[in-house]
């Protein structure tokens, strides 16, 4: 088992993939400050200027070229290194959440009252992404091999879909290969598949009137939304099963002696195909007219943002959790295992135990019912997935305890584990054309013959104030 295990290992740490561990682990520091910097930040989507900022400077300090405010967003960034194919890129994203600052400290403490905060461990996405393009680019120089190693800046995740804007402005269309990943609480590269989903805002706007002394004259913009809403649920019982659609009322009326003017309602609709979510949309948009009609009101609509499903690269991630396997899981040191238990007891009921944070989840398919903009990316190139124990075993994305953890130790662990995984997936690619060619294959059978790219989007341009 031994020997075999030796074998092993000697065959996979081919072509100076030694080095590019070590050179990793020698610039842990300096990638560190970088997380630790954009963690502070904070900044939210569309708005991460200082974020954006601080990559570029330590990608142009690598020798990257840098094009900056591609795709008609201020904040999204393409930096590339090396020459000629294959062209293999990295995202790297920064943007924070509304709502969620928090001390890195095991109990719900903000930062900034009602400030943001990096609770789905974006800001190690990014630098955990720069420093696997920097070692990658430094083993290319070394080597001498043709090669192009990208890090695509990839502002607003967060409902903003900045890389749905990329990939219509065509800056995908030489890639090669993509290597995602994403922070979470355990280490997985499973190929994993999401939800397609289109977002809209329905504005309804009636008639304003005294609600008691002259009722008769209103048309009430927040019975349309009711109405709407009505249409929409009943219609739940018809839909295929697997979708997803949610709504918020965003604007309701001011006071209830006043027949609102103005009511708008916030909705999602998800579906794990983007060729059928189409076909559910015209369908909200049929109730949101009816709803109109029937109520005396006007309707109009915002798409708001739009993603496709995921598509699994199984060839890609295969190779992924090879090298996720060889670099191992994330050890916490004593403080930290203090730490982790003490966000544990926060935590609720969970089934992944602690110490997991040192293991590999098993590979396997996975269905999320999640949506991301990086399904848009994984449709015009082949994608594959990695996650790595950034959070304590247990913890949620979107929550105090992701921001906590991502400001301290244990995220810059598992930040670092990703790095080494990504770095070394990049080297393979650049010298393994029968594994690009297998992942192209795969990409061109999965999303089938005559495939033509129509953003969920549409043509409209990105929402630079969306969080403002
Ligand atoms: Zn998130
Ligand atoms: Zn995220």
């Amino acid at each position: 088992m031994i020997g075999f295990l030796a074998l092993l290992l000697c065959a996979g740490m081919a072509h100076g993939e030694e080095d590019v561990v070590a050179a990793v682990d020698a610039r842990a520091g300096e990638f560190a400050a970088v997380a630790q910097a954009i963690w502070e930040h904070a900044e939210l989507g569309y708005l991460e200027e200082r974020s954006s900022a601080l990559l570029q400077e330590h990608l142009a300090a690598a020798g990257f070229r840098i094009e900056r405010g591609v795709a008609g967003i201020p904040t999204a960034f393409v930096a590339e290194y090396g020459q000629g194919e294959p062209v293999v890129a990295l995202l790297a994203e920064f943007d924070a959440l509304p709502g969620l600052s928090q001390q890195a400290v095991a109990y719900r403490a903000p930062r900034v009252a009602e400030g943001a905060g990096h609770a789905c461990g974006h800001h190690l996405f990014g630098a955990g992404s720069l420093a696997a393009v920097i070692v990658a680019a430094e083993w290319l120089q070394r080597e001498g091999v043709a090669g192009t190693i990208r890090l695509y800046g990839t502002p607003a995740e967060e409902g903003g879909s900045g890389k749905v804007y990329m990939v219509r402005a065509g800056l995908f269309d030489d890639v090669d290969a993509v290597l995602n990943w994403h922070p979470a609480d355990r280490n997985t590269a499973s190929p994993r598949t999401t939800l397609a989903n289109k977002s809209a805002k329905f504005r309804f706007r009636g008639v304003a009137t005294h609600a008691a002394m002259a009722p008769e004259r209103g048309r009430s913009a927040l019975d349309a939304v009711e109405a709407m809403n009505h249409m929409v649920n009943l219609m739940r019982e018809h839909v295929p099963q697997d979708a997803r659609i949610h709504y918020v009322i965003t604007r309701g009326g001011a006071a209830p002696n006043i027949v609102p003017e103005f009511a708008e309602v916030f909705y999602y609709v998800r579906h794990p195909d983007a060729n059928i979510l189409p076909e559910l949309w015209d369908r909200v948009v049929k109730a949101a007219e009816g709803a109109a009609l029937g109520t005396g009101t006007r309707m109009e609509y915002e798409v708001i943002h739009g993603n496709y499903n995921k598509l699994p690269n199984t060839a890609l991630s295969q190779r992924v959790y090879e090298h996720l396997q060889r670099v191992g899981g994330v050890i916490y040191n004593d403080d930290e295992r203090a730490f982790a238990e003490e966000i544990r007891a926060t935590l609720g009921r969970t089934r992944l135990a602690l110490g997991s944070e040192a293991e590999i989840q098993p590979f396997a398919a996975k269905d999320s019912k999640g949506s991301t903009d990086v399904g848009d990316v994984s449709w015009m190139v082949p994608t594959s997935d990695l996650g790595t124990a950034t959070w304590v075993p247990g913890t949620a994305a979107h929550s105090w305890q992701a921001v906590a953890v991502g400001g301290m130790g244990i995220g810059i662990k598992g930040m670092v584990v990703a790095a080494k995984v990504l770095a070394l997936t990049a080297v393979d690619l650049f010298a393994d054309a029968a594994l690009v060619a297998a992942a192209r294959a795969e990409l061109e059978q999965r999303r089938g013959e005559g495939f033509a790219y129509a953003p969920l989007l549409g043509d409209r341009e990105p929402p630079l104030d969306y969080r403002k």
